[in-house]
């Protein structure tokens, strides 16, 4: 098979499972950290308790093949894509998995960027998720890496 290096953006948003909760979440980030340095993957994850928004950016090969994987995880359900396009460079490259908790002061950028109070991530078109996440980014000081 061949492979296209191209590197690319995949941002999608799921609903999560009724069982996740704070010792889950951490979980995921721990595998999602560990796995994503190996394969080359950066991103960020937002989670505001019901609902999941993640940015994955590498080469395409391997942001397919863990977007797959991740629609099989039972933890959360009802995928959609929201932007799946070639990047020139990376917007989380320091991070290989940035997790972001929805509090009152993201809240607020998300309702700059959607029009609207509580956060749902299926309502923003991909421009907005990107310049949300961008703002985001530079709003947290960083829970993990
Ligand atoms: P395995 O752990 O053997 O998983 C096999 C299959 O079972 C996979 O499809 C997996 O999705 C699913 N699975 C694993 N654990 C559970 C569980 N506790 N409950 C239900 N299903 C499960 N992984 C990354 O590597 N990078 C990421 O950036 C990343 N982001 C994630 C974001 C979210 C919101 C969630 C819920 C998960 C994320 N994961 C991420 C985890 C990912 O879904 C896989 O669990 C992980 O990649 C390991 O999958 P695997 O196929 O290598 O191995």
């Amino acid at each position: 098979m061949t492979e296209s290096n191209s590197l690319v953006r995949l941002i999608y948003a799921s609903v999560k499972d009724r069982y996740v909760d704070g010792p889950e979440l951490k979980n995921i980030l721990n595998v999602a950290q560990t796995n994503n340095k190996k394969s080359g993957i950066t991103g960020i994850l937002l989670f505001n308790g019901g609902y999941f928004l993640q940015a994955l950016e590498g080469s395409r090969a391997h942001v397919n093949k863990l977007y797959q994987s991740i629609t099989k995880d039972q933890r959360h359900q009802n995928f959609q894509i929201i932007e799946f396009i070639d990047v020139a460079t990376r917007t989380w490259g320091n991070w290989s998995m940035k997790l972001v908790s929805i509090s009152q002061q993201e809240e607020r950028i998300y309702e700059k960027y959607s029009g609207q109070i509580g956060f749902n991530p299926f309502v923003l078109n991909s421009d907005d998720a990107v310049y949300f996440l961008k703002e985001i980014s530079n709003f947290d000081i960083g829970l993990s890496q």
